[in-house]
Parts: C-alpha cells; sequence; structure tokens
C-alpha cells in the first residue's frame, strides 16, 4: 500500500459518531444512557401488529418499488393535508427513504455540485456535516446560540454569497429544542427566494411540539418549487430501528433525489412500509397522548437537572434538553461526558461536538427524555450527587 491515508479527504475529520462512542461507554459501565435518542418503549402494539401481519402474509418480503410502496406514499400525502392542509401527489411529490438519514443523504448528494455552500444551523445533527462533505460542498454554520437558539436572521442574510446554493433547516432542532416561529420561517423564505436558494428541511420531530406549532415552511409563497421536506417515522411512533422515512417536494426535485436514492440502498424496509401507511392514519387521540407524554418526561427530566444543579434550556420540542455545566465550575463538556458515568452512572452526549466554533457549544450538555418515568427518575437522583 502507498503511505496515502486510507479515509479521502472529504470525509477526514468525521471519526466515530459520538452516539456509537457514548453508547459504547453506557455498555461498558453499565451506566444509564440518556445520551442517544431512542425511546426505551416500542410504539402503538397495533403498528407492531401491521408489521408482522405483512412479514406473515408476503407482503414487501421482496424489493418494494423503487419510489416505496403506494399505500405508504398516499398516507403520508394524506398525513400532510390532515395536519396542515398541504397537498402532495403520492406519485409524483412523495418517496419513501432508509429512514430521514438516508432521505438527507440523497438530498445532499442529489442537489450539490463540489463547491457549493450549504448554510445549516449549529449545533448541527451530525449527519448533516457528513453528507455535505460526501457531497463535496461546504458548509456554513449559522450558530444558535443559548439561551434561546433562535437564529439572528441579519447574520443568515449576511452568510449567503454566490455560492449559497442551500438552506438546511431542521425545526422541531436537535439539539437544542428550538422551533422555528412564523415569523422567522417567513423571514428566511423570503431570503430564499431572493436569493433563489433550495430549502431542506428536517422535520422529523414536527409531532414533539411542547410551545408554539410546527408548520411546514414548504406551505410559505414561493417556498414549494425550491423545498425538500423530510420526515421520519422513527421518533413520531417510536420505531427508530425500522428505517422508514420520507421525502416531499415537487416532481423534479423528487426525481432528482431519487436518482440519488435508488444506488445508495434502492428500497428499504419492505413489511415495514405496511405497518408505517397504518401508523400514519392513527386518530388524533395517538399524536395528542404521545405529546402530552414526552413533555410530563421533558418536565421530570428538567426539574432533575435543575435540582442536581445544571443550568436547563428548556427545549420547546424534540427529545432532548440542552444544559449547562458552568455551574459546577466545569468547562469542557466532552471531559464531563466522558467521566459522568464513572461520577454517576448517567451517560449524555456534549454539545461541543455538533460545533464548528469551538467556543459555541463548549459548556453544554445534552440529555434525552425518551425514556420510562422510572429510568428518569433513576438519572436524576443519581445526577443530584453532582450537587453535593
Ligand atoms: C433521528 C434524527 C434523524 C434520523 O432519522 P431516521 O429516520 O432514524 O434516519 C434525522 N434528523 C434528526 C434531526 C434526527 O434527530
Amino acid at each position: 500500500m502507498s503511505g496515502r491515508p486510507l479515509l479521502n479527504r472529504r470525509l477526514d475529520g468525521l471519526g466515530t459518531t459520538i452516539f456509537a462512542e457514548m453508547s459504547a461507554l453506557a455498555t461498558a459501565t453499565g451506566a444509564i444512557n440518556l445520551g442517544q435518542g431512542f425511546p426505551d418503549t416500542d410504539g402503538p402494539e397495533s403498528v407492531r401488529e401491521a408489521a408482522v401481519r405483512a412479514l406473515r402474509e408476503g407482503h414487501g418480503n421482496q424489493y418494494p418499488p423503487g419510489p416505496g410502496i403506494p399505500e405508504l406514499r398516499a398516507a403520508i400525502s394524506d398525513h400532510q393535508r390532515r395536519f396542515y392542509d398541504l397537498s402532495f401527489d403520492p406519485d409524483t411529490d412523495v418517496l419513501v427513504t432508509a429512514g430521514a438519514t438516508e432521505a438527507i443523504a440523497a438530498t445532499m448528494l442529489a442537489l450539490l455540485e463540489p463547491g457549493d455552500e450549504v448554510i445549516a444551523f449549529e449545533p448541527f445533527y451530525d449527519s448533516y456535516a457528513a453528507c455535505i462533505a460526501m457531497a463535496g460542498a461546504k458548509r456554513v454554520p449559522l450558530t444558535l446560540r443559548a439561551p434561546s437558539f433562535r437564529p439572528d436572521l441579519d447574520e443568515l442574510r449576511a452568510k449567503i454569497t454566490p455560492r449559497t446554493r442551500l438552506l438546511l433547516l431542521n425545526t422541531p432542532h436537535n439539539p437544542t429544542g428550538m422551533v422555528l416561529t412564523a415569523e422567522e420561517q417567513s423571514a428566511i423564505a423570503a431570503l430564499a427566494v431572493e436569493h433563489d436558494l433550495l430549502v431542506v428541511t428536517d422535520e422529523v420531530y414536527e409531532h414533539l411540539v411542547y410551545e408554539g406549532t410546527h408548520r411546514p415552511i414548504a406551505a410559505l409563497p414561493g417556498m414549494r418549487e425550491r423545498t425538500v421536506s423530510i420526515s421520519s417515522a422513527g421518533k413520531t411512533f417510536s420505531f427508530t430501528g425500522w428505517k422508514v422515512g420520507w421525502v416531499m417536494a415537487d416532481g423534479p426535485l423528487v426525481s432528482a433525489v431519487r436518482t440519488a436514492k435508488q444506488y445508495l440502498t434502492y428500497v428499504s424496509a419492505g413489511p415495514f412500509q405496511y405497518a408505517i401507511a397504518e401508523a400514519l392514519r392513527l386518530p388524533d387521540a395517538y399524536f395528542d397522548s404521545f405529546r402530552a407524554d414526552l413533555r410530563r418526561k421533558r418536565d421530570l427530566l428538567g426539574d432533575g437537572l435543575l435540582a442536581a444543579g445544571f443550568e436547563v434550556y428548556q427545549p420547546q420540542g424534540t427529545y432532548f434538553i440542552t444544559t449547562d455545566i458552568t455551574p459546577f465550575g466545569e468547562k469542557d463538556t466532552y471531559a464531563f461526558c466522558r467521566a459522568l458515568p464513572e461520577r454517576c452512572g448517567v451517560v449524555a452526549i456534549p454539545n461541543s461536538v455538533f460545533y464548528d466554533d469551538p467556543d459555541a457549544g463548549r459548556s453544554q450538555v445534552r440529555f434525552t427524555f425518551c425514556k420510562r418515568d422510572d429510568v428518569l427518575n433513576e438519572a436524576a437522583s443519581r445526577l443530584r450527587h453532582l450537587a453535593s
């Protein structure tokens, strides 16, 4: 072999995701894992049964259609009409993907040329940086700053250059829990129209909003033809292992994304697509009680973190709470999170890894609250040792 590094330059520095590292630490130490955001109880029994039925009856056990099964595309289209009064033609405007993760990857690979600039909120969801890099494009962070984590729209305007191709939005935002307001969305949409930018919006937490409301930016004037909306069943139905996601946009955009998706996975998760088609048609009571339950868990963990001495930034959505460790006289969140399992048997994620600006997130730590009440109570009581 030549002395050339095996990992190509585009992926240099992306290493192992922090979630793999911290989940391994949780397993090795037996600590409570409030790091990675996956629920510790599965979604609705009826939806699980629908998957079993599909498997038994031979639905989706062989390659399903490339764009996704018609039943699921129709259910996605109906869901957008039911919740947001948005209309997407299930035959041309919807594409089923292997989770939102593949939707993001395929969208970036399809829409970006090498050298294009992508403006995205920092702290980033970690796959954004990787997908932008794999497409050979350049990420330009718009830093969300504590305590409110609201985007500075003047700063956004200033970051737009002739090379800017795309705005990558995420609302509700992981990890900060920020939910864009109608005014912010309008201002962002106006900039996108003025500068003729594409907008990609990751809405996987659309049903987990506790303050304010979720409105897809695709609904705003001038946005429909330039917006790719992405969502997923993982967070909404507590089946993160099924990896059923989707892309919604005008036909030409979906067709571009489908071109990339075809050669990434071709298709995915046949029987689960049938089950998620049923899940999307669950009555409002499901969505309402899921949200109410998670709101209660947010408050449960938030109170515990306050009692333990953290500065707590109340999230408006998602299932994460961002905290600050400055009250403990500590600054380096990475060191803090590595030591936390030994100190008190809890795993959390250092937000610093989601920032390009090394100072912006230096003292922030993220906890997830999508866990059983007894787990959250036990974690809160363990964390109280930090206060003494
Ligand atoms: C979990 C998550 C995803 C990935 O969704 P999958 O459907 O599991 O691939 C994408 N974006 C954000 C912001 C997430 O939190």
